[in-house]
Formats: C-alpha cells, structure tokens, sequence
C-alpha cells in the first residue's frame, strides 16, 4: 500500500504542480512545464510500461530453453476463437488465453474447448475497462472476482494469471492481485496485431522479434475480426518450430482435472 500511496502523492504533486504559473512569469513557465513533464511521464510509465516492476509484480518471460509463448487476449470470440482452436489444435500448440469474464459468459462452450484441449485459460477482468488505472478500489476488486469467477464457473477452477486491459496497472492492483491470489502477466512482444491490416507484416514483426523465453500478445477478439492475425500465424508457428522452439503455456494449468472434462465441449463451437 505504501507505493499505491506514493503514487497518489506521484499523480497530486504533478497536477498541483500548475499552480505555479500564477504569477505567470517565463521562468515559472519554464520550471512548472519541467516538473509537470517529468512527472507525467514518470507517471505514465508506471502505468503503462509493460516490464514494469514497481507497481505490481509481473511475469514477462517464460522459463526454459528455445519456449515461447503465445498469449490471446480479449476473448472468447464467437467467430474467430474456434478458427485460432482448430489452428492451434491442427499445428498441435497449448496457447494461454486471456479471456474477458463478461465474453466468456456469453459463450462458454468456446472457453470449455479451450480448457479441454489444453490450453491455459487466464483472467482478463470482467468487462475490459479501458480506464481500467481510474477504476473505484470496489470497482476495481469486482473487475478482477468477477472475470476470475467466470473461468472458475466455466473450466472448474480459479484462474492463477491476471492480465489488465491494454497491460495498464492500477495503484491498487499489487494489494489486490495478492488476496485473488493471482499472478499479473505481462509480455516481451508486442505484436501490435490490433492496428496490423497486413498479415506478412505482422509475422515478419513477431519473427525478426523471437527469441527464447518471450510472451507473445496477440488478440483472438477484435473489433475489426481476427483475421490477419489468424493468416499470419501458421507462418509464425511454422518458422517458430524451424528454429527449434516450442511452444509453452504461460503457467502451469491449474487444474489436475481438465482431461476428466466432457469431451463433447470441444465439439460444440465446430
Ligand atoms: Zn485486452
């Protein structure tokens, strides 16, 4: 609690900083414009940066030799999720899926075949706020209950990895992710697959870019579909796989029981 309140003090003084343009005089001009720039910035990459430790402690490489490890974000997608589950299942790769509470309610079966063939499935929040840094501390404690309890609904247990909305941390999330018992994952690519309209482009940025022990983010759900970035990644495992990598979840799964679940659930989305 003691950085959430540095923090808060971090974000007052940069603001109140401003009051010292009155008397306005260029010299006040100039220190208030370095103070308030120095401080936004500190600001912004404590919220934003996704390595960032200080914070709250986060996961951004995976263990062991030539592993990588790819990541879906902002799912389930009715559509373009069962397309990413017959890929990853016809290349024979376990992904980690970073799925949205609310989406993983409206489709269950989509989330249930994921479980069942393997792959992690993790928490994304409840809604996907966008302010996710701005949200209520109540607010903020149903954001991440409510999207672990779905999973828990759905695959049968508690998710162990958190991710926030656009990787963004909220002063309270350390306090909060350490009573959900959960761990906050970030990642070392970014592939940028929801501004990328080229397939070849957005392979060739995730190729030149590998290397042992990275997270890839991608998104299975996207406002425009996921279709390139569906096309670019049979080129991404392919090449990945030439080079001798192999591709890890981005935690252990947390259930011994995932082989017991009904088999039909992976039949349900084709
Ligand atoms: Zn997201």
């Amino acid at each position: 609690m003691a950085r959430a309140a540095i923090f808060f003090l971090l974000f007052l003084a940069t603001n109140a900083s401003l009051a010292l343009l009155y008397p306005f005089t260029l010299s006040r001009l100039l220190l208030t414009f370095s103070i308030y720039s120095v401080g936004t910035l500190l600001t912004l990459y404590l919220l934003f940066h996704p390595r960032n430790q200080w914070l709250v402690a986060n996961r951004f490489r995976v263990d062991g030799v030539n592993t990588i490890a790819l990541t879906f974000d902002d799912g389930p997608d009715p559509v373009d999720t069962p397309k990413l589950l017959d890929l990853l299942r016809d290349k024979g790769v376990k992904a980690t899926f970073f799925v949205v509470g609310k989406r993983a309610d409206q489709h269950p079966e989509i989330v249930r075949r994921a479980c069942a063939e393997g792959h992690l499935i993790a928490n994304h929040t409840w809604s996907h706020r966008l302010l996710f840094c701005f949200l209520t501390p109540a607010r903020l404690r149903s954001e991440i209950e409510r999207g672990a309890e779905s999973v828990r609904r759905i695959c049968g247990f508690r998710p162990h990895l958190f991710r926030s909305p656009v990787g963004m941390r909220h002063p309270l999330l350390r306090p909060y992710l350490n009573n959900a018992g959960s761990e906050y994952v970030s990642w070392t690519i970014r592939s940028r697959d929801t501004l990328t309209r080229n397939s070849g482009v957005l392979a060739q940025r995730i190729l030149n870019r590998a290397a042992s022990g990275d997270i890839i983010l991608l998104h299975d759900h996207l406002p425009r579909g996921a279709h390139v970035m569906l096309e670019a990644l049979p080129r991404v495992i392919d090449e990945l796989r030439e080079r001798g990598f192999q591709f890890v979840l981005a935690g252990p799964r947390e259930d011994a029981a995932a082989a017991t679940l009904e088999p039909a659930a992976s039949q349900t989305t084709r």
